[in-house]
């Protein structure tokens, strides 16, 4: 096309305003507003003037598309007034899938997130006295119930909230160690996704780091041989997502708080994964929670909100009453603490555990949700959407905690495995995450692997129309 055509065509566009004032467009306008309206008719003449700079567009189509501006401008409004942020369905069997938005809530935390966040409430406010309160009271009240006598009896543990556990251990090295020295296993110098990497965070705190050992083998006299009088903390680092095997050697934590003890320094554990009950009922062995590290003499220990624990996004530092009493002076603590929607979420999440009403915590009963509960879905869910062109059997495999825990604990689950004789896996995976909701699944040796134990049982029907929807 000559210049002199397309210089004709871009005259032929009208402007905004002029646009604007034709009827259909000042129903939109009515309905949407004028500064809405307006912006979606920007972008549609937009891409109408680079399609007649790239020559896409000629004068005929040009004519029937300024006819018609209406139903493109109205597309663009719906697209841009639509969330980004949305449900999924995560068939993955990833219990805690960060990508995902690790821990999914319960009914009644979203009916507390609700209730207090639509007016106003006590946040700060202290209704006996009238006077102003501390917003950490309202869970601090519930961990305390949490944390048994036992612990109790010999000290004050009191427990504060940041926003997620990067930051609780950014701060606790911040207000315990800075210019001293803190001392870590080189068996422990953990990246957890992203950027949290433990020397990476002790330098912003301000502390030093003094490793230790090797990278498989670091004995207590390790740690022993490196306190000096610069030295404030030993630091014990959960390996959260990756294991160490055959030719190792880790003192206990007992023995660590021991130590500490002997030489007046403190035992930190940054745990990551807290669970604050013991996992053992749900098959999986070997991961620390909160309470058996407090019992085994750590000052202070660290961990997420939204991991095994369940609850929001959110770090957690509990431990001696006057330690964390510092933390919170540091204006450190006011930069990150939290807002209401998470203090309310996690005072209905702990409420779950004072109960000893576990089963309320989703990822809990998803835990434990039996391969033969699973197993009857899943046959279900096969025989409804198997057809001649697309196979669908359920097949033995495993689902995985996530979130950096529990690396090498797996629970046994039984999958719905999809080929289709004309899409290939990937084409199908695509075609679930364009659903509504977008169903997120596995992809695995040419098939689509569906693990229902992250599905929740009223979004089965769901993910079976969907399926049908994009094999018919
Ligand atoms: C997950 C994890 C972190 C980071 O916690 P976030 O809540 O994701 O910030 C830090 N340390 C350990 C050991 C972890 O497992």
């Amino acid at each position: 096309m000559k210049s002199a055509e397309k210089s004709e065509l871009f005259r032929r566009l009208p402007s905004v305003d002029e646009a604007l004032r034709t009827p259909r467009l000042l129903e939109l306008s009515e309905v949407h507003g004028i500064p809405t309206t307006t912006d979606a008719l920007r972008a549609v003449l937009a891409r109408l003037r680079e399609e007649i700079a790239a020559g896409a567009i000629e004068g005929q189509s040009l004519r029937l598309a300024l006819a018609n501006l209406a139903g493109p401008v109205e597309e663009e409004i719906r697209r841009q007034m639509k969330y980004s942020l949305r449900p999924v369905i995560n068939a993955t069997g990833v219990i805690l899938h960060t990508n995902l938005g690790r821990a999914p809530l319960a009914e009644a935390v979203i009916e507390h997130i609700r209730g207090t966040a639509i007016t106003y409430s006590n946040l700060e406010f202290d209704l006996e006295s009238g006077e102003r309160g501390k917003r950490d009271a309202h869970v601090d009240r519930l961990f305390r119930q949490l944390i048994s006598e036992e612990i109790r009896r010999d000290r004050e543990i009191s427990t504060i909230v940041v926003n997620n556990n990067a930051a609780a251990v950014l701060l606790a090295l911040n207000s315990l160690a800075e210019g001293g020295e803190v001392i870590v296993s080189r068996g422990e110098l953990v990246e957890i996704g992203g950027s949290f990497r433990i020397p990476d965070v002790m330098a912003k705190s301000g502390a030093l780091l003094r490793e230790v050992g090797t990278t498989n083998r670091t004995r207590i006299a390790d740690y022993e041989d490196a306190i000096n009088e610069r030295t404030r903390l030993l630091l014990r680092v959960h390996r959260s997502n990756f294991e160490i095997t055959g030719f190792t050697e880790q003192p206990p934590v007992s023995e660590l708080a021991a130590l500490a003890k002997r030489r007046g320094i403190l035992l930190m554990e940054d745990l990551g994964s807290g669970a604050l009950i013991n996992l053992r009922s749900v098959g999986i062995s070997g991961e620390p929670n909160v309470l058996d590290s407090l019992r085994s003499g750590v000052a202070i220990v660290t961990y997420s909100g939204d991991k095994l624990l369940g609850g929001p996004q959110a770090g957690l530092i509990s431990g001696d009453q006057k330690l964390i009493a510092t933390m919170r002076r540091n204006s450190l603590f006011r930069a990150l603490r939290v807002d209401k929607l998470t203090y309310a979420a996690l005072e209905s999440t702990l409420l779950a555990y004072v109960k000893r009403d576990h089963d309320a915590i989703p990822i809990l009963h998803m835990m434990r949700l039996s391969n033969d509960e699973i197993g009857k879905r899943a046959e279900a869910l096969a025989q409804q959407v198997g057809s001649e062109d697309l196979k669908s059997e359920v097949v033995d495999g495993d689902s995985v905690i996530g979130g950096g825990a529990a690396p090498s604990s797996v629970l046994r689950t039984r999958l719905i495995a999809l080929t289709h004789k004309r899409f290939s896996a990937d084409e199908l995976a695509a075609g679930l995450r364009k659903s509504e909701p977008p169903i997120i699944a596995r992809v695995e040796d040419g098939r689509v692997l569906l693990d229902l134990r992250t599905v929740f049982p009223n979004q089965d029907a769901i993910v079976s129309d969907a399926i049908r929807q994009i094999t018919a």
